[in-house]
Parts: C-alpha cells; sequence; structure tokens
C-alpha cells in the first residue's frame, strides 16, 4: 500500500477519533487535503485512494493540477487573494476560504454577475490578530457579512482560521473562540441559514484538538503528502 493511501487511513481514523471524542458525528467533518507544492502525480495517488477535496494556495500552481485532475475533484483556495484575482479564482475552485475584506468580494460577485454563476465562500479571521496574518478581525466580522449578504451570487457557507502557530493545547482557546463565533453569527442569522455552517480550522500539527472544538474542515498538508520541498 503507498505511502499516501495509509497515511489517509490514519488522519481519518483520528479524525473520526477525536470527532467521537466531542459527541459529533464523524461525517461532519472533512478532510480538504492541502496540495501546495505537491506534485499532480502524489495528488493523483491521493484521488486514486479515494479522497476527493483539496485546497491550494496559489492560483497558478493550481490551474494546471486543476486542469490535469478533472471534474470529479473538489478544490478549496485557502490562500491569500489579490483583488485584481477574483476573476480567475471564481473560475477554477468550488469555494474560496480566504475572504477578508470587502474589496475582495465586491471584485468576486461582479465577475460571477456576469455569468450568474454562485460560488460559496468562507469569511477567514484574523483569530489571534496577528500583524503579519490576513483575515477580518473578530471585531470586524459581523459588518463584513452584512455587507456581503447584499451580494446575490456569494454564497457564506462559514468562517475559516489560521490561530497562531502554537502547540495544539495553545491553540486550543483559539478553535474555541471561532466556534463561539459562528455560535453567535448563526444567532444574528447571518450564518447557517442554508444548513450546518462550516468552520474550517486544524491543520496537521493540530487537527485532532480543531474536531474537539467544532471543526468542520480540517486542511492537512504535511501529515498526508510528508514534508513540503
Ligand atoms: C499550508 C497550509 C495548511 C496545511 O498545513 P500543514 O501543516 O502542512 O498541514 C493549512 N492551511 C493553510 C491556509 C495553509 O496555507
Amino acid at each position: 500500500m503507498g505511502v499516501i493511501k495509509e497515511n489517509l487511513e490514519v488522519i481519518r481514523e483520528r479524525m473520526a477519533a477525536a470527532a467521537i471524542r466531542a459527541s459529533r458525528n464523524p461525517d461532519s467533518v472533512k478532510l480538504v487535503a492541502v496540495s501546495k507544492r505537491v506534485p499532480v502525480e502524489r495528488i493523483q495517488e491521493a484521488v486514486d485512494a479515494g479522497h476527493f477535496l483539496f485546497g491550494e494556495n496559489y492560483l497558478q500552481e493550481a490551474q494546471d493540477k486543476i486542469k490535469k485532475l478533472g471534474p470529479e475533484v473538489t478544490w478549496h483556495f485557502i490562500g491569500h487573494l489579490q483583488s485584481n484575482k477574483a476573476k480567475p479564482a471564481s473560475e477554477l475552485f468550488q469555494v474560496v476560504e480566504t475572504i477578508d475584506r470587502l474589496k475582495l468580494a465586491k471584485n468576486l460577485e461582479k465577475h460571477l454577475a456576469i455569468n450568474d454563476n454562485i460560488l460559496s465562500i468562507l469569511i477567514q479571521v484574523n483569530i489571534g490578530r496577528e500583524l503579519q496574518k490576513t483575515g477580518v478581525l473578530p471585531e470586524d466580522a459581523e459588518e463584513l457579512l452584512q455587507s456581503i449578504a447584499e451580494f446575490p451570487h456569494l454564497k457564506v457557507k462559514g468562517l475559516m482560521a489560521m490561530p497562531p502557530f502554537l502547540e495544539p493545547e495553545a491553540v486550543r482557546a483559539y478553535f474555541r473562540q471561532m466556534r463561539q463565533m459562528v455560535d453567535e453569527l448563526v444567532v444574528k442569522g447571518l450564518l447557517g441559514k442554508d444548513g450546518q455552517p462550516e468552520l474550517s480550522m486544524g491543520m496537521s500539527g493540530d487537527y485532532e484538538v480543531a474536531i474537539e472544538e467544532g471543526s468542520t474542515l480540517v486542511r492537512v498538508g504535511t501529515a498526508l503528502f510528508g514534508t513540503r520541498q
């Protein structure tokens, strides 16, 4: 059995165990396999092992892979998106997880409206208030969601976060704050109107803690594909 297939099985088992520890249905958490800087042949190995959901950070790199891997694969954009790249991003990806400012949302809406296409998005929150990181500040998320609610071609499915890079147990508090934000936004009618809201959080080092705290999408690269070049 190939190493990617083996890693997939281990990750899926750990994800399910974490969900069960938190009294959650294991089916309520999906794995976004982060394939940045992973060659297309290795992504194909994951597809052959039955995995069909991937995340990419760079548009140019993703373009080629998306073309080669065909229509049964679903792609999430998880990198920083420049406003002038809204058009290609909206055409290549099923979900853009990193919407953090109105200008970017406006540009996406403008391009989507031309062909009356709908795009699913997540709002990226800078939960650790880190200067070097993108994402809307927690206190500004509500206003951004209210503005985006006016755009008929953008469907906000939930929130995404990349907390400070710390030991898994130290990140737990940030994961918990994100879950609380989602719950508050649901109460305010800004999230969850078309089904359970998504919460994208947790990476190779801390996805089990993220699931215990309510993640519905874990973004795992290294633990699946090995160390990137
Ligand atoms: C690279 C990346 C990941 C995956 O990180 P690993 O530690 O390799 O699992 C997850 N989310 C984002 C936004 C990334 O850029």
